[in-house]
């Protein structure tokens, strides 16, 4: 028998991940639409709105025939306006599912950050494991991390499954923060500090990748979730080596 295809509806879909998701679904055949505050591209169904409006979401998804939400959608980091952070992280991200639910929508996926564990210490070979810091780095991770806990526990009630990703820092073609960022640093001479001992990592990944980490969470969506044991503190979350 064949399998139903999912319609996609990408949001944040103007965006410098949201496009790269919904060029890879175009790519792979599949039916995909847009919604954002800003148009960018004109190549897909695209939807007007905001996602603290239930009912502009609500309309996007009846009209588009959505069957799997890719919701991408923030605010840049590093803003000081924290209660946009809240009211479209937070109150957005519950906007999008109770819009879900009252359209019949089957899947989300939620693009949350890895700063959502970072309080501002050294962090190595830990994974999903350990627990929220208990004073959260900024009001940006702190919404990022209050918006994954309602996708999470949204997930298996009302007919919707949810994930939720954690990239770090994301680089690739059409980026508009991370490197006018450092070339703003460049152009200022702000190029002879050093930050800790010289050694510090950070993660990247390129923007192709997170795409494609979406498009599998989301083609894995219907598989039971693997069983993880729980633990309680860092120490626990600590994966050993070798
Ligand atoms: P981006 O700013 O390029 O894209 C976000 C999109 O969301 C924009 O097109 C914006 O117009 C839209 N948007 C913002 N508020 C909205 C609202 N109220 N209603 C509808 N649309 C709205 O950001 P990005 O770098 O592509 O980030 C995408 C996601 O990945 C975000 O959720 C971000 O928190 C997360 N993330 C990004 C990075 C990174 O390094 N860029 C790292 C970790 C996590």
């Amino acid at each position: 028998m064949a399998e139903t295809k999912d319609s996609y509806l990408v949001i944040g879909g103007s965006g410098f991940l949201g496009r790269h998701i919904v060029q890879q679904l175009l790519d792979r055949g599949d039916a995909v639409a847009s919604f954002d505050i800003v148009q960018r591209h004109f190549d897909v169904p695209f939807y007007s709105g905001d996602i603290t409006n239930v009912d502009e979401v609500a309309n996007a998804l009846r009209k588009s025939g959505t069957t799997c939400i890719i919701h991408t959608a923030s605010p840049p980091a590093g803003s000081k306006n924290e209660a946009l952070y809240f009211k479209v992280n937070v109150e957005g991200t519950k906007a999008v599912i109770a819009a879900a639910v009252s359209t019949g929508v089957r899947k989300l996926v939620f693009t949350s950050s890895a700063g959502v564990v970072f309080n501002g210490n050294d962090l190595a070979n830990v994974d999903e494991r350990l627990p929220y810091p208990d004073v959260p780095l900024d009001a940006y991770n702190d919404s990022k991390a209050k918006a994954e806990q309602v996708v999470l526990e949204a997930n298996g009630k009302d007919g919707l499954l949810t994930v939720a990703l954690r990239p770090a820092g994301i680089f690739g073609p059409g980026d508009r923060q991370v490197m006018s960022g450092m070339y703003k640093v460049y152009e200022g001479n702000q190029t002879h500090f050093q930050i800790g001992d010289n050694t510090n990592l950070f993660d990247w990944t390129y923007v192709g990748n997170v795409a494609k980490a979406h498009l599998l969470a989301a083609d894995k969506l219907d598989l039971p979730a693997p069983a993880l044991p729980l633990c309680e503190s860092k120490e626990d979350a600590l994966i050993a080596e070798d």
